[in-house]
């Protein structure tokens, strides 16, 4: 059986070295055949030069080099691509995914788990990213319609039909969350401690996550399409009874002309849920612009991988 160990690395020169180093050594001891397949997102430090270096000497890895950075989700595509193994194992080039916990998962796939997803705990994290964590994914699994969960990344283990699954979906949006959790197989979570990054420092800005966040809420369902329909007929039923009421006030009383603070109210709260829905529809329709213009998910400068195992038209 071959293992494929995918590492998308962002400017990771200063722990690809020794990342290399410590899974190798680990992976060793397992006494299975693997293979790396470095993707190198576009990075503007050394870190291409250095897994020339690595793959240099040691024929078991492989490495994808992208023109610019394209994100971590078309780097972990591209490695899914030239993948070849039997089971393929996705791993955070900084050392946060501890190489140890790949021998619990090479066991729970081989009691016949398609998935095998290591979860981490929150430690270390402040306490502001937690309790929004925690928010964030209590709302949204009453909103999606796949089952995202806290703490569960891309640290996982897939087999080779899992893998071929997920290469099936070929959208330029890519919210590798939900593709995990939609394209199913059997599925098993383990916890592990929550390593603190050693050096370099993490590519999630506030900014990022946020529209990570809405990304999850917008890429798997069309449920806030819904919702404005639903808000529509909800305000438009506001406004018959109050014109109704407005009327029959008027036919007892005679008619006079207060209410100018109502009428401000009303127009700037309409004018604003017109505006967000207005924003959710441009959100589908930015989407599907992307999607019509079928760009390939990311361009190779450099490689020693050769032609990926599988490919769509455009990556
Ligand atoms: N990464 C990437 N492209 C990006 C950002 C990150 O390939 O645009 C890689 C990065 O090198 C690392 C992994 O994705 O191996 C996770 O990134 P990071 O540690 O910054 O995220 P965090 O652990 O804070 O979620
Ligand atoms: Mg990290």
């Amino acid at each position: 059986m071959l293992i494929s160990i995918v590492v998308p690395c962002f400017n990771e020169e200063e722990i690809i070295g020794r990342f290399h180093a410590h899974v190798t050594a680990e992976l060793d001891l397992l006494g299975q055949e693997f293979e790396l397949v470095y993707v190198d997102d576009g990075s503007q430090d050394r870190t291409l030069d250095l897994l020339q270096e690595i793959a240099g000497a040691d024929s078991r890895t492989r490495y994808v080099s992208f023109s610019r950075n394209f994100g971590k989700e078309a780097a972990m595509l591209a490695g899914l691509q030239h993948a070849d193994g039997d089971a393929v194992v996705i791993m955070d080039a900084d050392l946060q995914h501890p190489p140890e916990l790949v021998r619990r998962m090479l066991a729970l796939h081989e009691d016949g788990f398609d998935q095998v997803i290591a979860k981490r705990t929150r430690k270390g994290d402040r306490v502001t990213r937690t309790v929004t964590a925690r928010a964030y994914y209590w709302l949204i699994n009453r909103l999606v319609d796949v089952e995202l969960v806290d703490g569960v990344g891309d640290f996982r283990l897939l087999s080779r039909r899992t893998v071929d699954a997920i290469l099936e979906l070929t959208e330029y949006n890519r919210f590798s969350k939900g593709i995990f959790a939609w394209v199913g197989f059997r599925t098993t979570t383990f916890e592990y401690e929550n390593a603190v990054r050693e050096q370099g420092r993490s590519k999630w800005s506030f900014g990022k996550l946020l529209n990570y966040g809405l990304d999850g809420l917008l890429s798997f369902n069309d449920k806030p399409l819904r919702a404005a329909i639903y808000l529509g007929m909800l305000l438009l039923g506001v406004a018959m009874v109050y014109a109704s009421w407005i009327v029959g006030v008027a036919m007892v009383n005679g008619v006079d002309t207060p209410g100018y603070v109502t009428l401000l109210v009303a127009v700037i709260a309409l004018a604003g849920v017109q505006m967000l829905m207005l924003g959710v529809v441009g959100e589908y329709v930015g989407r599907i612009y992307y999607e019509v213009k079928r760009r390939p998910h990311f361009l190779v400068k450099a490689t020693n991988a050769g032609l990926p195992r599988r490919d769509d038209d455009r990556n």
